[in-house]
């Protein structure tokens, strides 16, 4: 591992040292939940949109890290003399010059690519397809931001024999700082979309900014059939080596035809006069135009055709998912296939603390060999071992030869086995209980297997829900957002269906500011599940009031009986200072307070000093609807003038909040201290940000397939028929798992194979049959409820609904399953 001195370090930053003892460098840091080996680390103190990594140094210096890049002026008093220190204007701007010193120690060919999609594929597939014979340095996984670009950098080594780094911008002006800092020596563009386009007046002048990656590159590989890019890189880079893909003629690598076969695709290639032929093991069209460059990139190093066709037959699917599952014994499964990396299992390890903080859960890491992560053995497995001692694993087993050869660096507990199959057989005899275990395996290992045999199999309609696409959904939000506006996520009704302690740990690790829950015992069931974050009760019961103090969990006092009551309960238990969020009715006409019960409501507030106010709030009628826009302006304005006076009155100073999704999105004015985020996180905005990202999947399968006839009926009170001869699928979901009964006799549709069907005859408790006449369907293929493919807008709008009651409508018997991409 190469290792710079801290001096060195200080000087490439252009900032001034505060030096305690020498040190050397060889590994950054920059999230403070994932230090793991604080030796030779230098922590960047970044200063995200909500995260600043300022706040976490003295926990840092508790963990050992001895050395930090820090804002000027940021260096805690009491901390001066524990660590090294750098002061810098920019600490972002300074890991950066870091990663691009890096770089300059290295000769390796560098691949840089860029474009609004297929950036993770075509590099893993490139990988998948060279990593046997050259050391390829990579992204981890999707890693191309301002951020996530130099830590990839970083990872250059002297054993790299080529590098491929994805890089990908979301504004103007971030591509030239990424570009000095990969200093590509040969360029890829994969395409051209609409990803990330608010920010940029005209694809223009996206195009323009990406192409900036590209300006000293000697080879560049683009898509011509993309008209827009084909022109401008003709344009800008008539001296370059270029080479194009596509259907078009006089291109470098052209596709003359497809043909899908099964599961397989058979591609027509022509490349340089020859014809040839490629098969790969996937019928998509997305896999289609990212295989193209990645063929093109192999002819360009020399591979011949015969070659790649052999290795194009064996790609593996690029799994970027990572799944929760319930495990029988009550385990809890984490299942990541993503082909590893040192990173990917880092924030693998994250993710099964964040989800093992459950009470009791101890942790448990079934792992296979890493292959192709450009590191040597003798690199990588200390790191590995090092790794799983500081993330408190209780319980490791190792799959694979290098595993086993390294098995002295793991505790002595640690198990080890050379196959996959080996470890098959001696499952049982584990005995995993009440245990968070990530199982990870790179694809040759096929630890599916053990997944399968471990996780708990019922009924087979699931919801899954994308934790990244809300986190992504969340960020959105949070950047139309001042920075110092806090956000509340609404969490009430199983977090909108999706399910309740997976959610609030999901929100809680993107550092929330608060949560909020309709019923007390929403609030108990997560406090017992491990989430600190404070959490509003929007319908406190007196009942609960006892919990409610016990479980800190702050109440919504919207009137006077619960006020007095709420008071007597916080006497009687001789607590002080207890937080409370004031409800104001605005012309909702729902609960709060209203403008007449204000004197009162002031009067009796002074006579209750056990009782602090936290926030007033309120809640807006028709925040959505263009049409009640004076009426939302009329409640905001009130809003403020009943603050005014609670504010004056009581001589005290809260939070105020007031918005809710659509108002975020419509009433940027309105935000004051915080908003209320709901139905936006699960991508149902109000039509201002166009990137938000659908979150839950509902999804069953076809149980049997059977031949009906044109005079036939089918189900309950042969409602339906098929007018024809033909078939239909029965799918085991019904009424019961909340799929609407007037979706019946076509009312409502399902995707099976891409494909719509109708529903046929009446939704039975259980399940319901679907036309599949006209579908080339199996048994055991998927169906889709809704999804990406079928909206769950779509839906609401067939039943005249809106899509909270479609999603709050799934019963808690169909499964949830999580996944991070
Ligand atoms: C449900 C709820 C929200 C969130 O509303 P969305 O429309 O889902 O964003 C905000 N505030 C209160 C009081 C709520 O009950």
């Amino acid at each position: 591992m190469i290792a710079y001195s801290i001096r060195e370090i200080a000087n490439v930053c252009g900032g001034k040292l505060l030096l305690n003892k020498e040190s050397s460098i060889s590994r950054l840091l920059w999230d403070s939940r994932s230090v793991y080996d604080a030796s030779e680390g230098l922590f960047f103190a970044l200063k995200g949109n909500r995260h600043d990594g300022h706040q976490f140094l003295y926990q840092l210096v508790d963990k050992g890290v001895g050395n930090f890049v820090v804002k000027e002026g940021k260096i805690p008093d009491g901390l001066r003399d524990k660590a090294n220190w750098i002061e810098v204007q920019d600490v972002l701007l300074a890991l950066q010059k870091v990663a691009a010193f890096h770089r300059q120690h290295f000769s390796a060919p560098v691949l840089a690519i860029t474009g609004s999609n297929g950036k993770t594929i075509v590099k893993e597939w490139i990988t998948q397809m060279i990593g046997n014979d050259r050391l390829v340095t990579r992204s981890p996984r999707s890693f191309n931001s301002q951020i996530g670009v130099p830590l990839s950098v970083w990872l250059l080594n002297d054993k790299t024999d080529i590098a491929i780094f994805e890089a990908g911008i979301s504004q103007p002006g971030e591509m030239q700082r990424l570009e000095k800092i990969i200093r590509p020596d040969m360029g890829l563009f994969t395409t051209l979309g609409q990803a990330h386009q608010e920010n940029f007046t005209s694809l223009d002048e996206k195009l323009h900014e990406k192409l900036h990656l590209f300006k000293d590159v000697k080879t560049l590989f683009y898509n011509a059939d993309q008209l827009l890019v084909k022109d401008a890189v003709r344009q800008y880079f008539p001296e370059k080596n270029l080479l194009s893909w596509g259907r078009s003629k006089g291109v470098t690598l052209q596709l003359l035809e497809e043909h899908e076969l099964d599961d397989k695709m058979r591609l027509e290639l022509s490349y340089g006069g020859d014809v040839f032929y490629i098969e790969i093991p996937f019928s998509d069209k997305v896999s289609v135009a990212n295989i193209l460059p990645a063929v093109l990139f192999l002819l360009y190093l020399g591979y011949t055709p015969e070659n790649i066709a052999k290795r194009t037959a064996l790609l593996e699917p690029v799994a970027m998912r990572l799944e929760l599952k319930e495990g029988t014994n009550r385990n809890l499964l984490i299942n990541d296939t993503y082909n590893s990396d040192v990173t990917s299992l880092e924030m693998a390890l994250d993710f099964l603390a964040q989800q093992s903080r459950k009470k009791g859960m101890s942790r448990t890491v079934i792992l296979s060999d890493l292959l192709q992560t450009g590191l040597s053995d003798e690199e990588l497995y200390p790191q590995v071992a090092n790794m799983i001692k500081e993330k408190e694993i209780d319980r490791f087993i190792g799959v694979g030869d290098a595993l086993m050869r390294h098995a002295s660096l793991f505790d002595s507990n640690a198990r080890f086995f050379e196959t996959t199959d080996e470890l098959l057989r001696e499952l049982p005899s584990f005995r995993f209980s009440e245990e968070a275990i990530l199982v990870k395996g790179s694809r040759s290992y096929s630890f599916e297997r053990i997944v399968g045999q471990m996780e708990l199999k019922r009924h087979a309609t699931v919801m899954e829900v994308n934790l990244d696409a809300l986190t992504h959904n969340l960020n959105q939000y949070r950047r139309i957002l001042k920075p110092q506006t806090k956000v509340l996520a609404m969490v009430k009704a199983f977090s909108y269906g999706s399910g309740s302690y997976e959610i609030a740990a999901a929100l809680q690790y993107q550092n929330i500011d608060y949560l909020g829950v309709a019923f007390a015992d929403e609030g108990v069931e997560l406090r017992r599940a491990g989430i600190s974050v404070p959490i509003i009760v929007m319908n406190p019961e007196e009942k609960s009031f006892g919990q409610i103090i016990e479980y800190h969990l702050e109440p919504e006092i919207y009137n006077f009986r619960v006020l007095e009551a709420f008071n007597k309960a916080v006497a009687a238990e001789n607590r002080e200072e207890v937080p409370i969020h004031i409800k104001l009715d605005t012309g909702m006409h729902r609960m709060g307070f209203s403008e007449k019960e204000l004197d009162e409501l002031i009067f009796s507030l002074k006579q209750k000093p056990r009782l602090r106010i936290k926030s007033v709030f309120s809640h807006l009628a028709a925040s959505d609807s263009q049409e009640h826009d004076g009426f939302t302006k009329m409640q905001i304005e009130t809003f403020e003038k009943m603050c005014r006076k609670l504010k004056r009155g009581l001589n005290t100073n809260f939070w105020m909040h007031i918005l809710n999704s659509a108002g975020i999105e419509r009433f940027p004015e309105a935000q004051f201290d915080m908003v209320r985020l709901g139905i936006g996180l699960y991508g149902f905005g109000a039509g201002k940000i166009d990137s938000l990202r659908n979150v839950v999947t509902l999804k069953s399968f076809i149980s049997q397939i059977k031949p009906v006839s044109a005079h036939e009926t089918i189900g309950y009170n042969r409602a339906g028929t098929l007018n024809r001869d033909g078939r239909i699928g029965i799918v085991p979901i019904g009424y019961a798992d909340g799929l609407n009964r007037h979706l019946s006799n076509g009312h409502g549709k399902m995707i099976v194979r891409g494909q719509q069907v109708p529903i046929v005859g009446n939704i039975c408790m259980d399940m319901c049959m679907v036309d599949l006449t006209d579908v080339n369907a199996e048994e055991g293929d998927e169906v889709v409820v809704f999804g990406d493919d079928y909206p769950v807008t779509m839906l609401a709008n067939q039943l005249d609904t809106i899509p909270y009651e479609i999603l709050t409508g799934i019963s808690r018997r169909v499964v949830r399953v999580y996944y991070r991409e």
